[in-house]
């Protein structure tokens, strides 16, 4: 099979928080499943560098946009590697491969005749001899009569259209700002009213049901065409004459950064990128992304790739996640709460942070997030039950027997559960749902961990010796595999116990233990996090890598 996974592009102005982490994570477990199972995977993402708010943020901060794009891309891409995503590029719209290829795919849009000129009256200043954006007009609103801004009022908070302000004037330099006719160009986003509809009735279990349902409101009010360019100097150049002052609109440029960032991939692999991203059954394509993003990838995308004509495969999967609130609130800028991803990563190990958030993820409603609960989760299951198996049995090894694992026969019961569970967890994998398949995983933890206790091997030990090399065969094969399904969730402890049993598992199946192997620098899988101390002194002890 061919897996194309795309994974959401955070906006460059701001910090990530955990609500970003969680809408992603689903996308590496996919992506590192489907390597394992021996798939062609292209995983990408990148930074979306353009559009208003970071305009807004250069002229409030005076620092140009470009900077701005690139501080922020650099903390994206940083969190990711901390995290272990396995992105097969991680890119940014403000690459001059990115800026070409759009142009490119723009042209051809124009070219099969779905973006058409239009003349819009804008709003112009003639003293800065621009045409402004909302954001950039301020006025009285009509509502309540305070200063608004074209897009919406600062004083009663309601969205405005910017034809509603009275006594318009320029931000910027104050001065009255007059309507000029201003050339645009659109796209024809009503033409694929029936082809989007017919793409959500086929899709079945493949989308989440909020992006089912999010999508059938935007289809049920009729599609509308929206604009392709727009009045700002940072973005991607139209490529159209007669258009070269405008950009092309973000919400175009940034999503066929799916298909620049492929491109890449497959340059790289001596492949040809549209021919793997062709439409037919041997291609699985996934977009992961966070709930507020739901139109971009079942409306947008789709209609922008159908409009290219190109035969790429529209949208198989779409996982959107719904929102991570912090300590009970909705996390928001302005009320500053909300961890970001660096100072959770200052506090835990990444593989802590990836087991919570991915076992609690928020697939079908919207999920609280606190330390004190990630905490006890780490305590409970990866302390409490997954590494106390792993280190009962490898301790015991290292004091008795020098670390080598004995030779001895693997439960038949046993290893036909450890299939089954290779199979389900699989199959849970690819629909998406993350929570269903890391519980099943720690069902054969805890199978495990009762498995050794009504053998009781340190008794066996003593007075059957076959039978206790049997258990721990047993045991040690159980803790082979269960690390080898955690990978894609917890690459980190996957790889240590991989490292120990000085063995290389890549494979999505059942691996036996060659006998009379040695363990290596046997070490704790996992240490408690000690709950009673505050924050700062948990930074202080040092979480063992
Ligand atoms: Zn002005
Ligand atoms: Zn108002």
């Amino acid at each position: 099979m061919r897996i194309f996974i795309g994974g959401a592009w955070p906006y460059a102005n701001n910090s990530l928080h955990v609500g970003h982490l969680a809408a992603l994570l689903p996308g590496d477990v996919i992506a590192r499943y489907y390597r394992k199972k021996g798939d062609e995977v292209i995983y990408v993402s990148g930074t979306d560098c353009h559009g208003t708010p970071i305009t807004l943020k250069s002229k409030k901060d005076g620092i140009d946009p470009a900077s701005i794009a690139k501080y922020y891309h650099n903390e994206f891409n940083n969190c990711f590697q901390k995290l272990d995503f396995s992105y097969d590029l991680y890119s940014k719209t403000m690459d001059q491969f990115h800026k070409d290829n759009v142009k490119k795919m723009f042209t051809k849009i124009v070219e099969n005749g779905y973006i058409y000129p239009k003349v819009i009256q804008q709003d112009f200043c003639p003293n800065c001899n621009e045409f402004l954006s909302d954001r950039e007009i301020e006025g009285i609103c009509p509502y309540c009569g305070g200063l608004a801004k074209g897009d919406q009022c600062d004083n009663c908070f309601r969205t405005l259209n910017a034809k509603e302000l009275l006594n318009k004037h320029c931000k910027a330099c104050n001065h009255k700002t007059i309507l000029k006719d201003n050339n645009h160009l659109v796209f024809a986003l009503s033409k694929f009213q029936d082809k989007i509809q017919n793409l959500v009735n086929q899709s079945n279990d493949r989308w989440r049901l909020i992006a089912i349902n999010e999508t059938l409101k935007y289809l049920n009010n009729g599609l509308i065409d929206r604009d392709a360019t727009r009045q700002l100097s940072w973005g991607v150049d139209t490529p159209i004459k007669g258009y070269e002052d405008k950009k092309i609109y973000v919400w175009i440029e940034a999503v066929l950064g799916y298909l620049t960032a492929g491109m890449q991939v497959a340059e790289k692999r001596n492949i040809e990128f549209f021919e793997f991203m062709k439409n037919d059954d041997f291609l699985r394509t996934y977009y992961v992304h966070g709930k507020d993003n739901i139109p971009f990838h079942t409306i947008i995308f789709p209609a922008l790739l159908m409009a290219l004509d190109l035969n790429v495969k529209l949208p198989d999967y779409i996982i959107s996640s719904e929102y991570v609130n912090f300590n009970n609130e909705k996390i928001s800028k302005s009320k500053g709460n909300g961890k970001s991803i660096l100072e959770l990563l200052s506090l835990y190990d990444s593989d802590t942070i990836r087991y919570y958030m991915l076992a609690n993820n928020p697939e079908k409603k919207d999920i609280n997030f606190s330390c004190e609960a990630l905490e006890k989760e780490h305590n409970t299951f990866l302390v409490g039950e997954y590494g106390n198996f792993v280190n009962r049995n490898f301790a015991y090894l290292v004091k008795k027997f020098n670390g080598y694992i004995p030779k001895g026969q693997m439960d038949c019961n046993i290893r036909e559960i450890i299939e089954k569970i290779y199979y389900l967890v699989g199959s849970e994998i690819e629909k998406g749902n993350m929570r269903s398949a890391i519980s099943l995983i720690f069902d054969l933890v805890k199978i495990a961990n009762k498995y050794y206790d009504e053998k009781k091997p340190w008794i066996q030990v003593k007075e059957d010796i076959k039978s206790f090399n049997d258990t721990t065969y047993t045991c040690i094969c159980l803790i082979a595999n269960i690390a080898n399904m955690f990978e894609p969730f917890m690459p980190k402890s996957s790889h240590k116990i991989m490292e120990m049993l000085n063995m290389n598992i890549n494979e999505w199946k059942y691996v036996s233990i060659p006998s009379n192997i040695q363990l290596k620098n046997v070490d704790i899988l996992f240490n408690r996090i000690n709950s009673s101390l505050n924050e700062k002194e948990i930074t202080k002890i040092k979480i063992k890598k």
